[in-house]
């Protein structure tokens, strides 16, 4: 085909609502209610058939409409009211916000996905949405943040079902052109295009820019005709099995992400890798550093790791994304100049202390090389996480291993109703939107009146009904069902009945069909006339998971049955949209994955903050969201080795709890309409949610505790040409070479023991450092409660003083010790290098006596 010209017909729309048109390009608006509206009210049904997508949308609005609208003065005073909201936000205010990113401080967050609204189509699950609300959040706080994503053309599958309810999947192109993009343009104004040297030729990618309120959303596309067929395909889908398509993905990511700031005038302080796809920023971003800062391969091997913060978010060994070295090798043969190293040493980086070259190269252990700010999602998953990896720092006892964990969390204003929106308004005020985990904001849910909050709720409840009729209608449409199954669908579920939603990935882990281990006992909840109770259920599984394409299977087929089918369905093609509707509407969010492989899970807390109450395995976020005022959990936190035995133990756990608990509750109208203890925990969830597990309290954890002091470090490690930058890397590079002949004996006691509380005792030790000087190392006694005789307890460890020094290296070590506690102790002593997190903590650098 020959090479097309194109122009585009842009609706025209009258001078009085240009900023409609503005609006539309800042997907801000999709988390202000009264931004919403000022689109819905134009024609509430096609904004729901534009699937709520302001471009789109105003591309269907007849000319006649809008000049109607422009001589409609209610309708123009809304549009000034949201227009001067939207002039109050900080990069309308200050002309020169954009130079923020061109500053010391700007933090780039790379993610494989981003999922912001349901009108834009990059993302595929949990991971997608938090790095959406990530960027809200970063945007309603004023953080100098940028991220980097890809721009998909066909994005992740959409779902539907056969006849037989087997999913299908399908891949519609998006019209970019409906999508709120522009071109990113350098400082010259011309079009942004980066290039990557890929094994069969270069990438080239084309950079757009989404803007998330303040927040830029830099995103690439290697759909241009420069290139060939198939690198165009690079940006094409998400999550595609091919091994050489991953790699390319995520070199356009990482490396053409960190290319495209450099092209944008962006050097950023802090890079936060969400996951490893994006960890191969960090090989651009030393690249960077090297020719900027003049400095080798080793000194900004001290700079990068010292300024990068790595999220891991997969609680199973499998999850974790490896590749063969000798596939990603020609994709590192390319960087190999600009480092000054082989491609061989950059695949060592990814692979753990001692693998072989061939083993394959941890996209985990190449992000946490990389990274000392290294985090899992929950308290939990952190913990799983240290024993997950405890290989690849040898001998560090397990709660030692370098990774910590900061809670996920929600942007309450894209998930909370607009019933509950009002609420808040009425009662904390309308600034509850700049700092929702503020006690007093949370405090002030209490004075809502019972009778308010359930009507609220009974509204968000009927709404997600008439949505599930409606989608239910369609999805029978679809199949060309008879009339009689459509008249039934008309009519399914009902407005004041116990909803329960499950809406999820269906993951094996996820076990969407626990509530199917007794199929007679879950019928008999279903079929129940008095204390009714109704189940939707949504969610896809991945196209290559046939197991979880049979829970859903047989979950459609359970649903058939004649005396359930009208209190149990299935919706397809579980996207933002029908989550919002489902954690809005639902009475009670079940979730039942097997512990531990929930690292986190977030649509609980979205649940959560709307007063839908949470009924849970104990895994992920509600192990620290759970109490019984606020909640259900199913079991007490076990963790099992038998599958089969869990089900039958755990799915009865939840029958019961159903049965004897969450509904009877629900129908206790003793002292009224209301449920007045169901309404107590809604209040209480919703309170929880707002001051634990809203993102601007994630955001602000991530800021205090990693991008503040990363930013901080990178001015010192810069000045003075870099000084402290060479000085590390000179003392990391005598540990490595002397490291080995570092050796310590036994500690001894002075006096044998046993000892009181109270007592104080002296232990000492015979150090031979060979090389390395006294300062250079730290010397501890470590000790702990045994548990065996021969494993190392999780312990303490205390600092030892060097005594004395006895010539050729060795040295005599001591300290005092207290004792605090009765009980029978282990002790040993060891040697780590004397410095920051980093240096102590690089693998491999500890001796034990
Ligand atoms: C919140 C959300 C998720 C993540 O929920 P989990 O609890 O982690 O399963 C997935 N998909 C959509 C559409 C969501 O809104």
């Amino acid at each position: 085909m020959k090479q097309l010209q194109t122009f585009q017909v842009l609706p025209n729309i009258p001078k009085p609502l240009l900023f409609l048109e503005t609006l539309s390009t800042n997907i801000w608006w999709s988390w202000q209610y009264d931004a919403v509206d000022l689109f819905r009210r134009i024609d509430p049904r096609r904004w729901n058939e534009c699937h709520r997508n302001p471009i789109l949308f105003l591309n269907h609005i007849p000319q006649a409409r809008l000049k109607e609208l422009a001589e409609d003065h209610s309708y123009l005073s809304h549009v000034k009211r949201v227009q001067e909201m939207y002039d109050m936000l900080p990069c309308r205010q200050m002309s020169d916000y954009n130079n923020l990113f061109h500053q010391q401080g700007t933090i780039a967050y790379f993610s494989m996905e981003f999922g912001i609204h349901e009108s834009i189509p990059l993302f595929a699950g949990g991971l997608g949405i938090l790095a959406g609300d990530h960027l809200k959040a970063a945007s309603d706080m004023s953080l100098p943040l940028v991220g980097v994503g890809l721009l998909y053309r066909q994005g992740y599958f959409r779902q539907f079902m056969d006849q037989d309810g087997w999913q299908q999947e399908e891949y519609p192109e998006t019209d970019i052109y409906q999508l709120p993009i522009e071109k990113a343009v350098d400082y010259q104004g011309e079009d942004i295009v980066v290039s990557i040297d890929g094994p069969f030729g270069k990438i080239y990618a084309a950079v757009w820019r989404l803007n998330v309120g303040c927040v830029p959303l830099y995103l690439l596309d290697t759909n241009l005709s420069e290139n060939s067929r198939e690198i165009r395909e690079i940006t094409a889908q998400l999550y595609i099995g091919d091994q050489r398509m991953r790699i390319s993905q995520e070199m356009v990511l990482g490396i053409g992400g960190m290319r495209a700031l450099e092209a944008l005038g962006i050097h950023p302080s802090v890079c936060h890798m969400n996951e490893g796809h994006s960890a191969f920023s960090s090989l651009e971003r030393l690249a960077q550093i090297i020719k900027t800062h003049k400095v080798d391969l080793k000194t900004a091997l001290e700079i990068v790791p010292r300024t990068t913060i790595f999220t891991t978010h997969t609680p199973v060994a499998a999850g974790n994304e490896e590749f063969p070295a000798d596939l990603i090798k020609p994709y590192l043969i390319p960087l190999e100049q600009s480092l000054g190293t082989t491609a061989d040493e950059m695949i060592s980086w990814g692979q753990p202390l001692g693998a072989s070259p061939e083993s394959p190269v941890s996209m985990f252990v190449f992000g946490a090389k990389m990274a000392q700010y290294c985090n899992g999602v929950s308290k939990l998953h952190g913990e799983v996480a240290r024993r997950m990896w405890t290989h690849v720092w040898p001998e560090r006892p397990e709660h030692e291993i370098p990774i910590t964990h900061v809670t996920n969390g929600v942007h309450i204003p894209s998930f909370l109703s607009q019933e509950n929106a009002l609420l808040f308004e009425r009662y904390i005020g309308t600034e509850w939107q700049k700092h929702p985990s503020k006690s007093e904001n949370s405090q002030s849910i209490d004075n809502i009146y019972d009778e308010e909050l359930w009507r609220a709720h009974t509204m968000s409840r009927s709404r997600l009904i008439r949505v599930c009729r409606k989608l239910m209608v369609k999805q029978y449409q679809r199949r060309n069902a008879p009339k009689d199954i459509m008249k039934n669908a008309e009519l399914v579920l009902d407005q004041d009945v116990l909803t329960i939603a499950f809406a999820r990935r269906f993951a094996t882990y996820k076990r969407a069909n626990l509530l199917l281990n007794e199929p007679d006992r879950f019928e008999a909840i279903l079929s129940s006339n008095n204390n009714p109770v109704q189940f939707v259920f949504a969610g896809k599984a991945h196209p290559r998971d046939h197991e979880g394409k049979e829970l859903i299977k047989r979950l459609i087929h359970f649903a058939r049955k004649t005396n359930v089918r009208h209190r149990m369905i299935f919706l397809e093609d579980y996207d933002i949209y029908i989550a919002r509707h489902l954690v809005q509407g639902a009475d009670v969010w079940l979730n039942t994955p097997r512990r531990p492989f929930e690292a986190c899970g977030t649509s609980g807390m979205k649940a959560a903050i709307n007063g839908v109450l949470n009924v849970s395995i104990l895994d992920g976020w509600w192990c620290e969201g759970y109490s019984e005022d606020r909640g259900w959990s199913i079991g007490n936190g076990e963790e099992y080795s038998d599958s089969v035995y869990q089900d039958s133990v755990e799915s009865r756990a939840l029958y019961n709890l159903l049965e004897n608990e969450v509904i009877p509750r629900f129908y206790d109208r003793k002292t009224g309409d209301v449920p007045v203890r169901w309404v107590k925990m809604m209040k209480e969830s919703m309170k929880m949610g707002m001051r634990i597990f809203c993102s601007h309290r994630m955001v602000a954890e991530y800021n205090e505790r990693f991008y503040t002091p990363a930013t901080n470090h990178l001015h010192n490690l810069l000045v003075d040409d870099a000084r402290e930058s060479r000085e590390l890397a000179l003392k990391h590079e005598r540990y490595k070479n002397f490291w080995k002949d570092v050796k310590i004996e036994q500690p001894e006691l002075q006096v044998k023991g046993p000892f009181k509380v109270g007592d104080t005792f002296q232990a000492s030790t015979i150090v031979n450092l060979g090389e390395l000087r006294p300062d250079e190392v730290e010397v501890e006694l470590y000790f702990g409660v045994l548990k065996s005789v021969d494993t190392l307890p999780p312990g303490q460890a205390q600092h030892m003083q060097m005594l004395e020094a006895h010539g050729n290296g060795q040295y005599l070590y001591s300290c005092n010790v207290k004792c605090r506690y009765s009980g029978r102790y282990g002790f040993t002593a060891r040697v780590v290098p004397r410095g920051d997190y980093k240096t102590r903590f690089e693998p491999g650098l500890i001796t034990w006596s």
